[in-house]
């Protein structure tokens, strides 16, 4: 990773840098001083972006870093990091979880879509800006990449974060997993129900469901619960 030169415009995140420094530790996640640069750069892009395009929720660098970053990071637990992995982020917006996790874990390939044109050139002006190799960025519905064969049936790994429901979320990222690759998803209140809902479907598809807990983001705050839907290897 190049390490991005300059001020990092407004940054006057003490606070969110401790913030992710803690959080990093809970995770179990050690970062280099380049990463830890790389996320501050991010930050401060994010905040300096808002003020013009809507790309994100999020209203403080505190928020960036527990919700976009740290929570993007509790991924991990659902994975096991390995060169030669490629992972693909649906409807990653302005880059969660997909290019928090590429920071972190560079020698997985990612692949980023967004339907949302805005998004995708706020990801690729990051991602130029950070000089991360192995990334790429796409402006298309995911839906689209389904009958292409350099998509269909690639992925060791798909995340798809505050895209859809469910059923939504399956339909888009099953056909682009490869045999034994998994979905990787944050449950909610509703997560529970519609697994059930879903049960035989995800059988006739040749799923089956984890679910596995990440140490929560903050002090005080509860473990994050993914959903790990793994294709068989048939
Ligand atoms: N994953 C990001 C996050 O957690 O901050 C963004 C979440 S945002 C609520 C949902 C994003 O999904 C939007 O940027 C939207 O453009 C994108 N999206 C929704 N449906 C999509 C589809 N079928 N293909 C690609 N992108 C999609």
């Amino acid at each position: 990773m190049r390490m991005a030169t300059g001020r990092v415009a407004g940054d006057n995140g003490e606070i969110a840098n401790h913030l992710l420094r803690q959080g990093l530790s809970r995770l179990g996640i050690r970062a280099t001083p380049a990463q830890l640069h790389a996320f501050a750069v991010y930050r401060s892009e994010l905040l300096r972006w808002a003020a013009h395009v809507n790309l994100t929720g999020f209203k403080s660098e505190e928020a960036i870093v527990r919700e976009g970053f740290l929570r993007s990071l509790t991924y991990k637990a659902a994975f096991e990091p390995a060169p030669g992995l490629v992972a693909v982020d649906i409807g990653s917006g302005a880059g969660l979880p997909g290019l928090a996790l590429k920071i972190c874990y560079p020698e997985i390939g990612m692949l980023l879509v967004d339907a949302t044109r805005r998004r995708v050139t706020f990801m690729r002006h990051i991602i130029r800006q950070l000089g991360l190799n192995g990334v790429r960025c796409l402006w298309a519905r995911a839906e689209s990449l389904q009958g292409e064969t350099e998509h269909r049936g690639r992925y060791h790994l798909a995340f798809a974060r505050a895209v859809g429901a469910l059923p939504e979320v399956v339909a888009l990222a099953e056909p682009l997993l490869a045999p034994g690759g998994r979905l990787v998803i944050q449950c909610g209140q509703e997560t529970a129900p519609s697994l059930q809902a879903m049960r035989a479907h995800l059988t006739a598809l040749g799923m089956r469901a984890l679910v596995v807990q990440a140490p929560g983001v903050d002090v005080g705050s509860p473990p994050t619960q993914l959903l790990a839907l793994e294709k068989s290897l048939r």
